[in-house]
C-alpha cells in the first residue's frame, strides 16, 4: 500500500501561502496568518524521498562575495551582448518594427506571468472577470516557463521551501565555488524546468486544477508558446507589407526571431534573476524565513517582482512594491483594471502587518 494516500496536507500550505495576514479591501476584513506547520514541511519532504534531517542539514546560508560576483557576470553580460548585437545589426537584421514587436511582446509575456501566473493563479492576490483570466494565462504561457498548473506548482513549492533542498530553482543547489555558481545559476534559470517533474506538485494546485479554463490553458501550452513566436512574425510582415516594403518575408522572420526568441531568452533571463538575483542581492526590509531580497534593478526590469524580499514576506499581497518609490508596473496595471470593474478585492498588506514584520537593524 502507498504511503501518500495519508498525506493530504499539502493543498492547506497552498491556501496559507495565498492568504497571510492580508487585508481584503474589498470585504474589509482581516486574514489572519496560517503558518507553514512543521507536520506539512515533513509532509512535502517525504514525498521528495528525503528525511527531514537531510533538508535541515542544508539550510540555506547567506551569499559570498564569491557568489555575488559571479552571479553579477552572468546576469549583465547576455544583456550587453544583446545591446551590441541590436547596434551592430541595425538596418540590416533589425528595425525599428522588430525592436517594438520586441518590446510589446516583452511586456505582454512578462506581465502575463507577473500579473498572471504569478499573482493571480499562483497567490490570488485579486479577483478578475473571466475574459482577463483567460488573457492572462495566455500570455504568461507563450513566456515558455512550463504550464500554467506546473508554474504554479513550483512557485507554492518554492514559497513553502525557499533556499533550502525542497525548493525547485534555488541558485543555491550546487554548492559555492565558481563551478557550483555557474551550475545553480543555469539550474535557477531554465534547467529546472527540464529536470522533470518531482513527486507531488500536483498537491500543491488542487484548487486550480478544478477550473475548467485553467485545465483548458494549460492542455494547450505547446499552443501558445508557437503562437508567441509566430504572432510578431505576422505582424513584422504585416506592417512591412502596409509601409509598402519588398522584404515581407525577411521582415517576418525577423519579427518572429526578435519579438518571438530573443524576447524569450529575455523574459526567462529576467524571470531567473528574481530566482537567484532577487535571493542573493538587495536589501532586507522584512522579516521572512529565507534569503530573499529587494533589488531595484529587477524591480523596473520585471514589472515589479524585483522587490522580492516584500513578496515573501507578503506572499497574498497583489503589491509587491510596498514603499511609494519602489515602481510595481504589475500592481499599476491590476490596480488600474479594478477602476474599470476588471480586477476586484486587490490585497494589500495592513500598515500594523507590515509595521510587525519590518526588520529592526
Ligand atoms: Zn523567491
Ligand atoms: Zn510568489
Amino acid at each position: 500500500m502507498s504511503a501518500t494516500p495519508s498525506l493530504p496536507t499539502l493543498p492547506l500550505v497552498a491556501s496559507a501561502i495565498a492568504a497571510p495576514g492580508i487585508v481584503d479591501k474589498g470585504a474589509g476584513k482581516v486574514v489572519e496568518p496560517k503558518p507553514v506547520h512543521a507536520a506539512e514541511r515533513d509532509a512535502a519532504t517525504e514525498l521528495a524521498g528525503l528525511s527531514r534531517e537531510e533538508v535541515l542539514a542544508t539550510e540555506h546560508e547567506p551569499a559570498s562575495k564569491l557568489e555575488q560576483a559571479v552571479t553579477l557576470f552572468i546576469v549583465v553580460v547576455p544583456l550587453i551582448g544583446l545591446g551590441v548585437g541590436i547596434w551592430s545589426l541595425w538596418g540590416v537584421g533589425i528595425s525599428w518594427i522588430h525592436l517594438v514587436l520586441m518590446g510589446v511582446f516583452y511586456v505582454l509575456t512578462a506581465g502575463g506571468i507577473t500579473v498572471g501566473f504569478h499573482r493571480y493563479f499562483t497567490h490570488k492576490s485579486y479577483e478578475a472577470v473571466r475574459p482577463v483570466q483567460f488573457l492572462i494565462g495566455v500570455c504568461g504561457s507563450m513566456a515558455a516557463q512550463g504550464s500554467i498548473l506546473r508554474w504554479a506548482g513550483y512557485h507554492r513549492r518554492h514559497h513553502q521551501h525557499s533556499d533550502d533542498t525542497l525548493d525547485p530553482h534555488s541558485p543555491h543547489a550546487y554548492g559555492g565555488g565558481v563551478w557550483g555558481i555557474i551550475r545553480g545559476a543555469w539550474h535557477a534559470h531554465v534547467g529546472w524546468l527540464f529536470e522533470g517533474h518531482p513527486k507531488g506538485v500536483e498537491r500543491y494546485v488542487v484548487d486550480l486544477k478544478k477550473d475548467p479554463l485553467i485545465r483548458f490553458i494549460d492542455k494547450l501550452f505547446v499552443v501558445w508558446v508557437v503562437l508567441g513566436i509566430v504572432l510578431p512574425g505576422v505582424i513584422a510582415g504585416l506592417v512591412t507589407y502596409w509601409m509598402g516594403g519588398d522584404n515581407v518575408l525577411i521582415s517576418g522572420l525577423l519579427g518572429a526571431l526578435w519579438g518571438g526568441v530573443v524576447r524569450l531568452f529575455l523574459v526567462h533571463h529576467v524571470t531567473w534573476s528574481i530566482n537567484s538575483v532577487c535571493h542573493i542581492w538587495g536589501s532586507r526590509d522584512f522579516e521572512s524565513h529565507d534569503e530573499s531580497r529587494n533589488n531595484v534593478i529587477f524591480g523596473i526590469l520585471a514589472l515589479g517582482e524585483g522587490w522580492h524580499n516584500n513578496h515573501h514576506a507578503f506572499p497574498a499581497s497583489a503589491r509587491h512594491g510596498l514603499k511609494w518609490w519602489q515602481f510595481d508596473a504589475s500592481y499599476v496595471f491590476i490596480k488600474a483594471l479594478s477602476y474599470v470593474g476588471l480586477t476586484r478585492d486587490v490585497r494589500v498588506p495592513l500598515p500594523e502587518r507590515m509595521e510587525a514584520k519590518r526588520r529592526k537593524n
